[in-house]
């Protein structure tokens, strides 16, 4: 049987100033140096402006780094972008591709998402690659269209599970409040994995971390990470409170 290490990343979106960013980081590397279980990966995703204050605080503890976002060319005439390549060069082992919000905001489609998906791989960093639907696209049953056209377009071929996570974030649960059913959760994880199946072979598909995002909170994680394909969590709103985020992680454990 195939384990997977559980992922919790916390996406702090255009939150803080750096004395937030601080001390947000050094309030959680606190609380998880108490954490004899290493058998969690621990990321941390702030705005690229508190990269280096966070990084810094980051320094030899068990929480990595990552963007929230990168782009597909490595320099050139693209303002208020940034590069995988910078992406990394800041310290980030971890970036974000393909977040609703860039997908519904920046109107960036599946080839754009996968074009930067590659772009970060070829830079070394793992992605976290998004894909969830619409409230309007799953109570008109296209769940699971969507989920696979997401899968076939935007993810690179040169993705393995030592370099790509999957984070199933229905876009209706996140930052509403609504969570899906662990049973929800679960059925969606487990149509990904067999989607996988298909772009990377069964024995990669197995080893791939799905991840769920949505309105993950204390009170839900445990029965929604809890899921058997369920391998962890991408936390927006959570991951601003160190105790919340904390608590999040330690049901993984
Ligand atoms: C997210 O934006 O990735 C997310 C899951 O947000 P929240 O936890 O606030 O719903």
């Amino acid at each position: 049987m195939v384990t997977r290490r559980s992922f919790v990343a916390g996406n702090w979106k255009m939150n803080g100033l750096k004395k937030d960013g601080l001390s947000l980081a050094k309030s959680l590397v606190s609380k998880v140096k108490k954490l004899d279980n290493s058998n969690v990966e621990i990321v941390i995703c702030p705005p690229f402006t508190l990269l280096a204050t966070t990084g810094s605080a980051l320094k030899g503890t068990k929480i990595k780094l990552g963007g929230q976002d990168c782009h597909f060319s490595n320099t050139g005439s693209h303002t208020g972008d940034i590069s995988a390549s910078m992406v990394k060069d800041a310290g980030c082992k971890y970036v974000i591709v393909g977040h609703s919000e860039r997908r519904i905001n920046h109107r960036e489609g599946n080839d754009i998402i996968k074009k930067k998906a590659e772009a970060a791989l070829l830079n070394g960093l793992t992605i976290i690659l998004c894909i969830g639907e619409t409230l309007n696209q799953r109570i008109t049953k296209k769940t699971q269209t969507v989920i696979r056209r997401q899968i076939v377009g935007s993810l690179p071929k040169s993705s393995r599970s030592k370099n790509t996570i999957i984070a199933y974030e229905p876009i209706w649960a996140i930052g509403t409040g609504k969570t899906a059913t662990p049973s929800q959760a679960q059925e969606i994880h487990k149509f990904i994995r067999y989607q996988l199946v298909k772009c990377i072979g069964p024995s990669e598909s197995k080893k791939m971390r799905i991840v769920y995002g949505g309105s993950v909170k204390p009170e839900n994680a445990k029965a929604l990470l809890g899921q058997p394909d369920v391998d962890g969590g991408l936390i927006g709103g959570a991951s601003l409170v160190s105790s919340d985020f904390f608590s999040i992680i330690q049901s993984c454990s």
